[in-house]
């Protein structure tokens, strides 16, 4: 029903507590004002955190004093900086969740898989020697920030050289491959496939809640982060899966030089988390109060994606990508992706970034992703509020007048 706000009611549910999470959550946060400004430009993951508050202090983890005080936190490992528990939890969780191959592979921990992209640049343009900078491509839409992090110290190592589509240089070259893709969710493969490339898959997004998982990943250097994994974005983890000794050994060193590590307090706190979800998943260790935490976060996503579609469907203003019906290995279903951003476009010739903001609703312009300005990037992860603003908001736009 056009321009309503009926409830979602997902078939199927696989949540183990049998409670549906609310779409407001107006006990937790006073609901905002109808006219507020809705900032849907960064990718804040905030909407998992109903899932976080109900486990209480499950998650809680202590420090005293006089721990953690050693820059070290195992000297024997290549990363010597890597703390152990969080290496474990890792390795579970991949192998719980089947997205990633972890046999064989050289574990970095980073701040952030933002801290990592820069460690693989470095890894990677390092040890060539070239006389100028290696170029860095990614297929457009590409994430906003890869051409940021590139150019802005202005290394002489790598430079950023844009679509991947487009790239028609000799000599060596560094592409990201992100997938699912940020901002269209699309899954990813290499585009330049030439003899003397090296490739970066950014696997952030590759989770179930996002996407059909169709099998492990075993790609040369693989990123991801608990900012999009568990949405714990504040604690500023990521983690590089990486094939070749020498590789790993170069991101320990630029995060070496860089940082002198990562904050242990912060990998024992994602080291809990992932154990908790990895419990969760678990149909002998969970809780029966505790929901596996991918069902929980996926039949989220379900729910906004579903309302998203019937508000642009009902207006006809703006159209959404469409993604093929699969099947993830984890649930053991068929499903779709729902990914963290809608990559919507406007199907009038205008700037569709202006058009929200005069709307009040603040989103990413597709130029910044390489493309073109009648697309924009809409966070999907915020909180609960936001959204539900958002898609009340959207469903009172009814005509684009003078083209804006
Ligand atoms: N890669 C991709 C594709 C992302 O979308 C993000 C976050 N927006 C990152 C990397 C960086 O994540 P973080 O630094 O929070 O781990």
């Amino acid at each position: 029903m056009c321009g309503s706000d009926q409830a979602i009611v997902t078939k199927g549910s696989k949540l183990s507590s049998g409670v549906v999470p609310e779409a407001t959550d107006a006990n937790l946060r006073p609901n905002l004002p109808v006219d507020a400004i809705i900032n849907l430009d960064h990718g804040d993951p905030t909407m998992f955190e109903s899932y976080w508050r109900k486990l209480g202090n499950a998650c809680t983890v202590m420090f005293t004093g006089y721990q953690s005080l050693s820059y070290f936190a195992n000297p024997k490992n290549l990363c010597w900086f890597l703390e152990p528990k969080l290496e474990e939890e890792i390795k579970k969780l991949h192998d719980v969740v089947g997205n990633a191959t972890v046999e064989g592979y050289h574990i970095v921990v980073g701040t952030g898989s933002s801290q990592l992209i820069q460690a693989a640049l470095y890894a990677l343009s390092d040890p060539l020697n070239e006389p100028k900078p290696v170029n860095v491509v990614s297929a457009t839409p590409y994430y906003s920030s890869y051409s940021e992090v590139t150019d802005f110290v202005r290394s002489g190592l790598y430079k950023w050289a844009g679509d991947a589509h487009n790239f028609d240089k000799d000599g060596p070259y560094i592409e990201m491959v992100t997938s699912p893709n940020n901002p269209d969710g699309v899954i990813r493969e290499p585009v330049v496939n030439r003899a003397q490339g090296m490739l970066v898959h950014d696997l952030a997004y590759y989770w179930p809640q996002y996407t059909p998982i169709t099998g492990p990943a075993d790609h040369d250097i693989m990123l991801f982060t608990v900012s999009k994994c568990t949405g714990h974005a504040g604690s500023r983890i990521g983690w590089a899966l990486v094939k070749d000794i020498n590789v790993a050994r170069k991101m320990v060193k630029f995060i070496e030089i860089n940082t002198i590590g990562v904050s242990k307090e912060a990998q024992q706190r994602a080291a809990k988390i992932l154990e908790v979800i990895s419990d969760s998943c678990s149909q002998t260790v969970r809780p029966p109060e505790l929901d596996n935490f991918f069902y929980y976060s996926q039949h989220l996503l379900t729910g906004r994606w579903k309302k998203l579609r019937e508000i642009v469907k009902c207006n006809g203003l703006f159209t959404l990508p469409k993604f093929p019906l699969q099947y993830c290995n984890f649930t053991g279903d068929f499903t779709k992706a729902h990914p963290a951003f809608a990559w919507m476009k406007c199907k009038e010739d205008v700037d569709c970034e202006k058009l929200f903001r005069g709307h009040k609703i603040l989103t990413r312009s597709g130029k910044r992703f390489g493309s073109d300005p009648k697309y924009v990037r809409i966070s999907m992860v915020s909180r609960d509020e936001e959204f539900d603003l958002f898609v009340r908001r959207l469903s009172t736009i009814h005509e684009i007048a003078n083209g804006n």
